[in-house]
């Protein structure tokens, strides 16, 4: 889902899969993840509108959890500490 908010003169237009998505909204952090993220453009080459797409790194057994790195900069976001419980042996213990 794409909303538009005014910031000063721009239009900065947000994507928010909090109430409207399809599968991805579901994907969930790992620090050793399974696919990536990827803008596409098919319908429009405007940069402000990007389909997200997800691509394997490899091939994924079938049943296992599709993950993706969220790559939230740990220290971004003043007084904001979020634990990573990924379990990945190579987690870095935070997302934020
Ligand atoms: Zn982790």
């Amino acid at each position: 889902m794409k909303t538009r908010q005014l910031y000063g003169e721009d239009m900065v237009y947000i994507l928010d899969a909090k109430s409207v998505g399809n599968l991805g909204r579901y994907f969930n952090h790992s620090c050793s993840p399974n696919i990536f993220v990827q803008n596409v453009f098919y319908d429009t080459h405007d940069l402000r509108f990007p389909w997200v797409a997800f691509f394997a790194f490899k091939l994924i057994k079938a049943g296992t959890e599709l993950t993706w790195n969220y790559n939230y900069e740990v220290g971004s976001v003043p007084g904001k500490k979020l634990p990573c419980y990924c379990g990945s042996t190579e987690c870095n213990g935070r997302l934020l």
